[in-house]
């Protein structure tokens, strides 16, 4: 099986947009809809014709695009459950722990409520992937608009557990320098930390992309995922034996930061 071919390119002020496909079935998914003529763009320059909308979350920045591109090429939404009122032109509506079949490329759902209370994240196991919409971000993850600290920690959570290392982590936002000059003064000795923060202003100063990450990156680096850090525990001044005070805390710094 040839491997899902990833189409990455930016959208509005700072989102990321992409398309999958699966080359020999010949069908396409776009990971949300921020803007239509730069989707339809992307559609040009690869000759792919649309066949669904993978929708992470109801945010206009992410789901506004739906009603047009289905109208013009006939696509089949697929969305949050949870969330399956809010997303516009839902056909097919996934909740925790199902299955979507891009061509032979299989993707599972988790729920990660927190940014929104519908969610989802899409798993591509076998191709190494996730697109994770706004719940996590490179050295950040989602401001909490819907949920509470509890829930968006236990999304997260879920997916340190279920990402191996490798699995590379398509984000739906360029937000990584802002996020790492945050992390540094949470977690200021962390040397995967300073090493990932050196790249990234390398990266923005040439104007390139720090998306997609790897998850081995962001357990390494990103504080969000971190809350068992011993480091970032006493900086914060809070004991270890509550992982959701210390990510509600580091939350609540990153807002007023
Ligand atoms: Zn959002
Ligand atoms: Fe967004």
């Amino acid at each position: 099986m040839q491997p899902l071919k990833v189409h990455m390119f930016e959208c509005l002020q700072d989102n990321y947009c992409y398309l999958v496909h699966d080359t020999e079935a010949n069908v396409t998914a776009v990971v949300d809809t921020p803007e239509v003529p730069a989707i339809e763009r992307a559609l040009a320059e690869t000759g792919w014709q649309l066949d669904y909308i993978l929708n992470t979350h109801h945010h206009w920045d992410h789901a506004g695009g739906n009603e047009e591109l289905k109208q013009k090429t006939g696509c089949t939404v697929v969305g949050p459950a949870a969330d399956r009122d809010r997303i516009p032109g839902i056909d097919i509506a996934l909740a925790d722990g199902e299955h979507f079949k891009l061509g032979r490329h299989e993707a599972v759902v988790y729920d990660t409520p927190g940014h929104t209370s519908g969610h989802i994240v899409f798993h591509f196991a076998q191709d190494g992937m996730a697109f994770v919409g706004d719940t996590l971000f490179s050295l950040g993850c989602g401001r909490l608009f819907e949920g509470t600290p509890t829930q968006m920690w236990s999304s997260l959570s879920k997916l340190r557990e279920r990402l191996t290392d490798d699995t590379l982590i398509y984000c739906a936002h360029e937000y990584t320098l802002a996020n790492a000059k945050f992390a540094l003064s949470v977690e200021p000795d962390n040397p995967a930390l300073v090493a990932r923060a050196s790249e990234v202003e390398a990266l923005r100063a040439r104007g390139e992309r720090t998306v997609p990450s790897t998850m081995r990156n962001e357990k390494a680096a990103n504080p969000f995922l971190r809350p068992d850090s011993p480091a970032l525990q006493a900086r914060l001044n809070l004991p270890g034996d509550d992982l959701v005070a210390v990510f509600a805390e580091t939350r609540r710094r990153k807002d007023n930061f």
